[in-house]
C-alpha cells in the first residue's frame, strides 16, 4: 500500500524537492504551505508521516508538533533552518521523531523517511525479546544476553538500554531518557546519564570506544543501532 508523506513547508522550492524525491520513491505526497492549514490537513487525511519545518507562517511547527501529539502518534520529521542545537532539543522533546537540517539532501529526507516507517510499524519489538546483533534482551524478566552470555545490568542501565533499543535510530535526549527513568526530567541531572552509558558500553560493547550499539548522536543525546 502507498504510503502518504504529508509536507509543511513555506518554502515551494523546498516543498518541491522534497515532493519530487518522495514521490519517485513512490510515496503519495501532500503539501501544506502554512502550519494551520498543514494542522487541519494532518487531521484530514491522517498521513502516515509528517515532514514538518520549524518557521512557519500563522502557526510555527513546534506549536503543530505539539498540537497533534496531543492526537496522534504519526512520525514527525523536523526540518530546522539552523544548526542550532537548541531547536533541535525542543523538536525532539515535543515529540519529533527525527531532525534534519536544511539545507538537506532529499536522499537523506527518503533514507530517513523509511527508516521511521519501518519502525513505526513495529517491526523490532515482539514478545517482550529484543534482538540486536549478538544482544538479546528479554523486557519481562529483565535479562540480557550477549553472544549467548548472561550480562548483569543495573536497573537503571537495563531501563535505559530498553529505551533505546525499543527504538532503533530514534535519537533520545539525555533530558528525555532521565525522563523515561524517573518521570521528571531532573534539570542539571543530564549528565548523569552519560555516566550509566559509560557503563553499558563496557558491559556490551566489544570497543567501548567505538560503540556498536549505543551510538553518541553530537550535541544531542544517544541512539540506538538501527539494522
Ligand atoms: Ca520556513
Amino acid at each position: 500500500m502507498q504510503e502518504t508523506i504529508l509536507i509543511i513547508e513555506d518554502e515551494p522550492k523546498v516543498a518541491r524537492l522534497a515532493r519530487d524525491y518522495l514521490e519517485k520513491n513512490n510515496y503519495r505526497v501532500l503539501i501544506a504551505g502554512d502550519g494551520q492549514s498543514g494542522l487541519a490537513m494532518a487531521r484530514r487525511e491522517k498521513p502516515d508521516l509528517l515532514v514538518l519545518d520549524l518557521m512557519l507562517p500563522v502557526m510555527d511547527g513546534l506549536d503543530v508538533c505539539r498540537a497533534l501529539r496531543r492526537e496522534s502518534d504519526v512520525p514527525i520529521i523536523m526540518l530546522t533552518a539552523r544548526a542550532e542545537e537548541t531547536d533541535r532539543l525542543i523538536g525532539l522533546e515535543i515529540g519529533a521523531d527525527d531532525y534534519i537540517t536544511k539545507p538537506f539532501s532529499p536522499r537523506e529526507l527518503v533514507a530517513r523517511t523509511r527508516a521511521l516507517l519501518r519502525r513505526a510499524k513495529g517491526r523490532v519489538y515482539q514478545s517482550g525479546i529484543i534482538r540486536a546483533g549478538d544482544l538479546e534482551m528479554n523486557t519481562e524478566n529483565h535479562t540480557l544476553s550477549l553472544a549467548g552470555k548472561a550480562i548483569h545490568l543495573t536497573r537503571i542501565e537495563f531501563n535505559i538500554l530498553e529505551i533505546l533499543a525499543e527504538h532503533p535510530g530514534q535519537i533520545f535526549s539525555r533530558a528525555q531518557l532521565l525522563e523515561n527513568l524517573h518521570g521528571v526530567a531532573y534539570v542539571g541531572y543530564d549528565r548523569s546519564i552519560d555516566a550509566h552509558v559509560k557503563n553499558l558500553r563496557r558491559k556490551i560493547e566489544e570497543d567501548p570506544a567505538n560503540p556498536k550499539y549505543i551510538l553518541t548522536v553530537y550535541a544531542v543525546g544517544y541512539k540506538f543501532r538501527e539494522e
